[in-house]
C-alpha cells in the first residue's frame, strides 16, 4: 500500500491509502495462500458506500477437510506443540510486534469491512490485539501440572498437553480482536488452529495470517477458511478430527455448535454469545454527569455492535427525566456518525444493510410498543449512502417489551425506571443473558449487595467497560460459558493427563 498524504490525522490520509488497498483473498492452508477447491468466491462489501471491496475465496467443507489435515498434521509433528515454551513465546511476541507495525493496514481492512471509525481501531483494537498476543505469550511457560499427594507406592504426576486442533469462528463486530482473543491462546498452549472468520469481515484474518508466518508459526499450525457459517461453519463444528470449537456470536449459532459437538465428535465447545447488559443507575449516584456519560459510550460505542453493550439503562426513577435530558446532550456532543475513514468520526455505520433493517425493525417495535422515542431513531440525514442508523434512545421502557428483552446489536438504548434495588435486581435479571453489568452507587454495602445479586460474568461499579487482560471476559445463562482473555483462557485450550508411576511395596 502507498499513500500520498503523510498525516495520519486526516482523513485524506486515510482515504490515499484505501485507495490502495489490495487485499489478500485467498485462503491460508498449510502454509499457503490457494484458492477455494471449488474455485468460488463471495463478495464482501464496503458499510459505508455499498461498494464491492473484495471478492473473497469461498471455502466449503472441501477446504475445511484440508485446513484441518494441514492442522493435524502439524500438531503430530511437533514443529508447534512440542518446541521449547521459550520458542513459542518467542514466535507469538514477534506477532504481537508485526501487528504492531501493520497497524494502519490491519485498521484499514477492518474500517472498510465493517465500518468501524479508523480512530477505533487505532485507538482501541489494535492496541489490544497487540496486548492480547503479549498477554498469552507470557503465560507460555506459566502453564503448570502438579505432582498429587500419594502414598509411598505410587508418584502421581498432572500434566497439561495441547487439545491438538481447534477450530475458531469468530464474528464481525471486532474481526481482529475477537481473532486474536481466540487463537492467541490456542497456540499459545501449543495447538494447531483453523480459523473461520465472519464472512462480513474475511479481510483482516489474511493479512493477520501472513504476519504469523512471518513471524515464525510453522506452516499448517494456523490456517484461515473463509466462507459462509452454515457451511464452512458448519463443517468445521462437525468436523470429527475437530477438538474443540471455540466460538464467539449469536446465542443462536452457539447453540448450534454445541449441537454439531453431540452429533459429531464430543468436542469441547467454548461459547461466548450475546448480552442484553443493564447498568443500574442508584438514586445515591454519585457523580449523574459521569454515569450519563459511561451510559452513553456503553451504547453507543462501535455502533452498538458490542456484545457487552449496555443496552438496558435502568435509572432510579426520580432520576429519569434528568438523566434522559444528560444522555442527549452527551451523546450529540460525543456520537456523530459519519466516514469511518475521517479519524474525526465516531460512529460509523452497521455491518450490512440487512443489520439496518434489523434494527430500524426494532426501532418500530419500541414505538409501537409505547416506548418513547427521545433520541434519533432513523436513518441520519445525509448518509443513506451506507448502512447508518443514528444514535437512538427510548425512555419509559417496559421490561416486558420486545426492545428490552432482544439482543438489538444497534446504537438503541431504552431507559427503563424502577422504584428500588430490590425491583431493579429483578429486572436487571430478566433476561435470557447474562454477560454484563454496572452498578452506579455512593454507597458501598448496596454496590456490593448488588454485585452479589446480578447474574453476569461481569459487573461494574462506578464504571463501564473497564478491564484489563487480567479480567475473564464471558456470561452466565445464554451469554455462554466460556471466558476470554486472562490465564483460564489459555488453560482452556489445554487438556490434563494423568501419569500415575507405581513405584513398588
Ligand atoms: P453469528 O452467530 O451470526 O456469526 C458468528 C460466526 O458464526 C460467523 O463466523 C458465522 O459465519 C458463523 N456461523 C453463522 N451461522 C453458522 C452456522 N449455522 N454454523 C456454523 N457457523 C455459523 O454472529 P455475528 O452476527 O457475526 O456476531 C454478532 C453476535 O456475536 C452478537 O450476538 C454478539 O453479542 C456476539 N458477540 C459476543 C461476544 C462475547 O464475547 N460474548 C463478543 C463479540 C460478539
Amino acid at each position: 500500500m502507498t499513500a500520498t498524504s503523510t498525516d495520519r490525522t486526516s482523513g485524506q490520509y486515510w482515504h490515499d491509502r484505501a485507495a490502495s488497498v489490495r487485499p489478500e483473498t485467498r485462503l491460508f492452508i498449510g502454509g499457503r495462500f490457494v484458492e477455494a477447491s471449488s474455485g468460488g468466491r463471495f463478495r464482501t462489501v464496503n458499510p459505508a458506500t455499498r461498494q464491492v471491496l473484495a471478492e473473497v475465496a469461498q471455502g466449503t467443507a472441501k477446504d475445511v477437510d484440508l485446513a484441518v489435515a494441514a492442522a493435524r498434521k502439524a500438531f503430530r509433528g511437533g514443529s508447534w506443540s512440542r518446541i521449547k515454551p521459550r520458542a513459542r513465546m518467542d514466535v507469538l511476541y514477534k506477532a504481537a510486534r508485526l501487528i504492531e507495525q501493520h497497524a494502519d493496514d490491519l485498521s484499514l481492512l477492518d474500517c472498510m469491512d465493517m465500518g468501524k471509525p479508523i480512530s477505533e481501531m487505532i485507538g482501541i483494537d489494535l492496541p489490544a490485539t497487540v496486548l492480547t498476543f503479549q498477554f498469552f505469550a507470557e503465560t507460555i511457560d506459566k502453564i503448570e501440572g502438579a505432582v498429587t499427594n500419594t502414598g509411598p507406592s505410587a508418584l502421581h504426576l498432572i500434566t497439561r498437553e495441547p487439545l491438538g486442533v481447534v477450530g475458531c469462528v469468530v464474528p464481525w463486530n471486532y474481526p481482529l480482536l475477537m481473532t486474536a482473543w481466540k487463537v492467541a491462546p490456542a497456540l499459545a498452549a501449543g495447538n494447531s488452529v483453523v480459523l473461520k472468520p465472519a464472512e462480513q469481515s474475511p479481510l483482516s484474518a489474511l493479512l493477520l495470517a501472513k504476519l504469523l508466518a512471518e513471524a515464525g508459526v510453522p506452516e499448517g499450525v494456523f490456517n484461515v477458511v473463509n466462507g459462509h457459517g452454515e457451511d464452512a461453519g458448519r463443517a468445521l463444528g462437525l468436523h470429527m478430527d475437530v477438538d474443540k470449537i471455540a466460538f464467539t456470536g449469536s446465542t443462536e449459532v452457539g447453540k448450534l455448535m454445541m449441537v454439531y459437538a453431540g452429533q459429531s465428535n464430543m468436542k469441547r465447545v467454548s461459547t461466548e454469545c450475546g448480552g442484553k447488559s443493564p447498568q443500574i443507575i442508584l438514586r445515591d449516584v454519585g457523580n449523574l454527569d459521569t454515569a450519563v456519560e459511561y451510559a452513553v459510550n456503553g451504547i453507543f460505542g462501535n455502533q452498538g455492535e458490542v456484545c457487552c453493550a449496555g443496552s438496558r439503562l435502568l435509572v432510579h426513577e426520580t432520576l429519569a427525566d434528568d438523566f434522559v435530558e444528560r444522555f442527549r446532550a452527551k451523546a450529540a456532543e460525543s456520537f456523530r456518525p459519519g466516514d469511518p475513514l475521517d479519524p474525526s468520526t465516531t460512529m460509523g455505520p452497521l455491518v450490512t444493510e440487512e443489520q439496518q433493517k434489523r434494527v430500524l425493525g426494532y426501532i418500530e417495535s419500541g414505538k409501537s410498543d409505547g416506548a418513547k422515542l427521545v433520541l434519533g431513531g432513523a436513518v441520519p440525514v445525509g448518509l443513506d449512502r451506507g448502512f447508518y442508523v443514528a444514535p437512538t434512545l427510548f425512555a419509559g421502557v417496559k421490561s416486558s417489551m420486545k426492545i428490552a428483552r432482544e439482543e438489538i446489536f444497534g446504537p438503541v438504548g431504552a431507559v427503563i425506571p424502577f422504584r428500588d434495588p430490590a425491583e431493579a435486581t429483578r429486572i436487571a435479571n430478566d433476561t435470557i443473558y447474562g454477560l454484563a453489568a454496572s452498578i452506579w452507587t455512593s454507597d458501598l454495602t448496596t454496590a456490593h449487595k448488588l454485585a452479589r445479586d446480578v447474574e453476569a460474568g461481569i459487573v461494574w461499579v462506578n464504571c463501564y467497560d473497564h478491564g484489563d487482560m487480567t479480567m475473564p471476559f464471558g456470561g452466565y445463562k445464554q451469554s455462554g460459558q466460556g471466558r476470554d482473555k486472562c490465564f483460564e483462557a489459555v488453560l482452556a485450550n489445554t487438556q490434563t493427563k494423568s501419569i500415575w508411576i507405581h513405584l513398588g511395596n
